[in-house]
């Protein structure tokens, strides 16, 4: 089966022209959309999504730059008369949405079905089978390798490159990886180019688009391309994500 990838938002916290936050989509025989940060709900439906499309939210860490649209996109649903929404998410995901749920008394009547996934854990949405592996970002926080039966693609979430990401990233046709810093910039919980592309080296990645790009980016897209490469060696794609970008695998 065909992937196809929507890029959501490539932006962070701090917000910069062009960049809503996190929000990526994997479309298959239905949409599986993967973190859900500010402006991602704006997003879906400059993409073409209707809310009532998107019954499953995976995520992969609770920081609001990745999940500050969810309850928003569960209203949206819940105003269009659906109240049933699906989401996963690492340990901590279920007493966050039920605190904030909490607050808006009115929101009660949503029907939400919250699954805890673990490093490793392996299940099927969408006619597609997902694992998930072990981010490095201070706090529990997952990627997600997704695959129909011949293509596949890795969403890294936040994480300093990793032999755990790099084993689930082993031989995928698309790998969309956080890149939050130029070179030379000191980081920890994060990625920065060089170590990205030396992390992912032999890994039989064919494609890498650079994603959650902090404003220190702006005006270094090429060179960061560059530094990945540098460390990644040749015969691997490697380009920057943009907004609303579609990829086709
Ligand atoms: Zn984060
Ligand atoms: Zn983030």
């Amino acid at each position: 089966m065909e992937l196809e990838v929507i890029l959501l938002g490539t932006g962070v916290g701090i917000p910069h022209s062009g960049r809503a936050q996190a929000g990526l989509m994997v479309k298959a025989e239905e949409p599986l959309l993967f973190d859900c940060g500010a402006g991602a709900l704006l997003r879906l439906a400059e993409a073409g999504f209707s809310p009532l499309e998107i019954d499953v939210a995976l995520l992969t860490h609770l920081h609001l730059d990745h999940v500050s649209d969810l309850l928003a996109l569960a209203k949206a649903r819940w105003l269009m008369g659906e109240n049933e929404i699906s989401v996963f998410g690492p340990g901590g995901t279920e007493a966050w949405f039920e605190a904030l749920r909490g607050l808006y008394p009115y929101l009660e009547e949503l029907d939400v079905s919250i699954t805890l996934v673990r490093p490793g854990d392996e299940f099927s949405l969408a006619g597609l089978k997902i694992r998930a592996g072990e981010a490095l970002h201070g706090l529990p926080a997952l990627g997600y390798r997704i695959e129909s039966e011949d293509k596949s693609i890795v969403y890294s979430g936040d994480t300093e490159p990793t032999e755990s990401m790099r084993r689930l990233a082993e031989g995928i046709d698309l790998l969309v990886h956080e890149c939050s810093f130029p070179e030379p910039f000191i980081v920890t919980n994060h990625s920065t180019p060089k170590r990205l592309g030396e992390n992912f080296r032999g890994a039989g990645v064919k494609r890498i688009v650079l994603t959650h790009l902090y404003p220190q980016t702006i005006g270094r897209e090429a060179e960061m391309v560059q530094d990945v490469l540098a460390g990644l060696g040749p015969d691997v794609e490697v380009e920057i994500g943009q907004d609303l970008q579609k990829i086709e695998i």
